[in-house]
């Protein structure tokens, strides 16, 4: 028994070091490609870029010429906001950026202009882990982040580091609990949540859990609403 407690114990240090290492490491060019084939296959957009700069490049070059876009919003994404498009967008006399939060607004704002943002014309955020299968997984303090992704705006442009990439669902997801999540937590401290210290998901029950809403995104439903620029570096949580 205790030896199998062990093996069990051993098994699941093994995993999280795997992901811990998937975020130093360069991921590998057969599984970029496979994991682009596959995302095609499931009806997404897909454009590969090798750093943020092209990125940007691309969404001011080709991305937005191409969507006109008159109003556009955004979710919470370190990959995208490092690529620096919303400074450029709210520069721009052609488009209206809708903020949803600042900082003097009260919740009552934030809440209505959240609201507004699942009306823009394009939606931009980034993604918590990316299968080899073309699914995308995220998961949501508020939820507006996960709304806009799946309903309302016109057209969504994803940012995700190639560092996102996740073998299937079930890892994706240990991804999430282990790094992704816990690290959000840190980055935001009026919150308390347990993992804060344990660096870890304790699955906790505090009022301010960062993990409310899960979505597997299997597909882009209509075809090509979901455009990705997949870059070939470490980026995001
Ligand atoms: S469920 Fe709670 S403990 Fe787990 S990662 Fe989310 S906020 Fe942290």
């Amino acid at each position: 028994m205790r030896h199998h407690l062990h093996s069990i114990r051993s098994q699941k240090y093994k995993k999280h070091f795997y992901l811990c290492l998937q975020i130093y490491l360069p991921m590998e060019n057969n599984i970029i490609t496979e994991t682009i084939k596959s995302l095609e296959k499931n009806h997404f957009e897909v454009f590969f870029v090798e750093n943020r700069e092209e990125a940007k490049r691309l969404f001011f070059e080709t991305i937005f010429p191409r969507l006109k876009p008159t109003t556009v919003s955004w979710g919470d994404s370190e990959t995208m906001k490092s690529t620096g498009i919303l400074q450029e967008i709210e520069k721009r006399p052609d488009c209206v950026l809708i903020k949803t939060f600042g900082e003097n607004y009260t919740t009552l704002h934030k809440t209505y202009w959240r609201r507004q943002a699942l009306q823009a014309d394009l939606f931009l955020a980034g993604c918590n882990a990316l299968t080899r299968k073309g699914q995308l997984i995220n998961v949501d303090m508020v939820g507006n982040r996960v709304a806009g992704i799946t309903f309302g705006p016109e057209h969504v442009v994803l940012f995700i580091g190639t560092n996102k990439i996740v073998n299937n669902i079930e890892e994706g997801m240990e991804r999430i609990r282990t790094i992704a999540a816990p690290l959000n937590a840190i980055r935001h401290p009026h919150l308390h949540t347990p993992c804060q210290k344990t660096r870890t998901c304790m699955n906790c029950q505090s009022p301010e859990r960062l993990c409310n809403t899960w979505t597997i995104t299997e597909k882009s439903f209509p075809q090509k609403r979901v455009i990705i620029i997949l870059i070939n570096e470490t980026l995001g949580l």
